[in-house]
């Protein structure tokens, strides 16, 4: 692989005072920052940054076509950004799973994006197969050297990639879901968390098949959950249910609105040895079930989509999550769990703390803070980029 993109890198001036974010080691920059960029600049091209006084700042992958202009991926001006540079980010962030995957697991996530280094790139190990999904234009430009990459360090049978969604579109890119090398996934592939099995449908499930960042939240939420009658509400394959089962679970019920979800959810109880009888799956709209259940529960997980999409979703999505919180609580026993959690980006940890208080107010329960939640270290976030914190969740004591 020649040097040919690091040795045609442009020039992008910042504003002035535009530079100070990036001493912290945020990695991204709006549009509204630059002073002057070079002309020319092909989508996802690498620029060098200079402040407006002329100092070197880093070298970053430089969109015009999309709001986040600019992504940080060196913190020098005159990084060499070739096959070498790729191959080193990607080893260390595999490097550092290593020490860090959990005995009886077998699936985490590789490349966490910004927080690797990698603005764009997802890589998701599920058992010898490997997952990526490109989303920005500069990471898409290194496509072949990544996969090539990923093939000489981990040596996995397949890889498949999906690229898909829609901050690929706001990029510029179509979809790409294809087998990228070696062997085709099989239809179910399955993979161990903590000693708990579950089938995986790499192609067509959601995320990369499987919630990898809900991992250590699950086997925590599952230790609460001994003798106890459990109500998983947005299952999905049934991730928690699976593992309060294991804790010794009396009964776990599970809720999605999602057949196929349901189904699978079925099978993976089934695969732990959990009958369906002793634990229901049901079909159900969690804000209507929640509404009309009269059953009262030991420990509620809400572990809902994200209900904001956008800014502009937000009072709506604070709304929802209201509302599924004062009807969880409602259904709990005295002394009982509430796990609750957010992934909406634009909902941050202290709005989601406020609709908790709120939500516990409304029902007339004392909520006590037993653990904050996030996504797991596989799944790192530079300090300073906020943005990158989507998923929050609260384990709370309930009387
Ligand atoms: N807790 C899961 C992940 C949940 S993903 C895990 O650990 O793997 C969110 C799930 O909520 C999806 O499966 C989706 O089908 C479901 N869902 C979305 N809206 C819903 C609603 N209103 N009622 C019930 N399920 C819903």
């Amino acid at each position: 692989m020649n040097d040919t993109k690091s040795m045609t890198a442009a020039k992008v001036i910042l504003k002035p005072g535009k530079e100070r974010i990036l001493y912290q080691g945020h990695p991204w920059l709006f549009s509204g920052a630059i002073a002057t960029a070079d002309r020319g600049i092909a989508p996802g091209q690498v620029v060098r940054l200079f402040s407006h006084a002329g100092t070197g700042l880093a070298t970053a992958f430089y969109n015009p076509k999309s709001d986040i202009a600019l992504r940080v991926i060196a913190r020098e001006a005159d990084a060499e950004i070739n096959h070498a540079f790729w191959q080193r980010r990607i080893e260390a962030a595999v490097t550092r799973r290593a020490r860090m995957l959990p005995p009886d697991t077998n699936a985490c996530r590789l490349i966490n994006a910004e927080g690797d280094g990698m603005p764009g790139l997802i890589v998701d190990r599920y058992d010898d197969f490997l997952v990526t999904s490109f989303s920005t234009a500069g990471m898409e430009a290194w496509r072949e050297c990544v996969h090539s990459a990923l093939r000489t360090l981990l040596t996995p049978r397949g890889i498949y990639e999906r690229s898909e969604g829609r901050s690929r579109a706001r990029e510029g890119f179509e979809e790409r879901c294809m087998v990228a090398w070696g062997a085709a996934p099989p239809a179910m592939l399955e993979i161990i968390e903590h000693g708990a099995r579950f089938l995986v449908n790499l192609r067509e499930g959601q995320k990369t098949g499987f919630f990898l960042d809900q991992r250590e939240n699950r086997r925590l939420v599952g230790t609460v959950c001994r003798a106890a009658a459990v109500l998983n509400c947005f299952a999905y394959s049934g991730g928690f249910s699976v593992h309060a089962a294991r804790t010794g679970a009396e009964r776990v019920v599970s809720i999605d609105s999602s057949a196929a979800a349901n189904e699978l959810c079925r099978q993976n109880m089934g695969l732990n040895g959990f009958s369906s009888s002793q634990h229901p799956v049901v079909a159900a709209n969690v804000f209507d079930f929640l509404r009309d259940q009269d059953e009262l529960f030991d420990v509620i997980i809400l572990d809902p989509p994200a209900f904001a999409k956008s800014q502009k979703e937000v009072m709506a999505a604070a709304r929802g999550y209201k509302e599924i919180n004062l009807q969880a609580l409602k259904r709990l026993r005295p002394g009982g769990f509430l796990a609750t959690f957010s992934c909406s980006n634009h909902v941050d940890g202290a709005l989601f703390h406020k609709i908790v208080i709120a939500a516990a107010a409304d029902a007339g329960k004392t909520a006590q803070l037993l653990c904050e939640m996030g996504a797991g270290p596989d799944h790192p976030v530079i300090l300073a980029h906020s943005e990158g914190r989507y998923l929050k969740g609260l384990l709370l004591g309930i009387e």
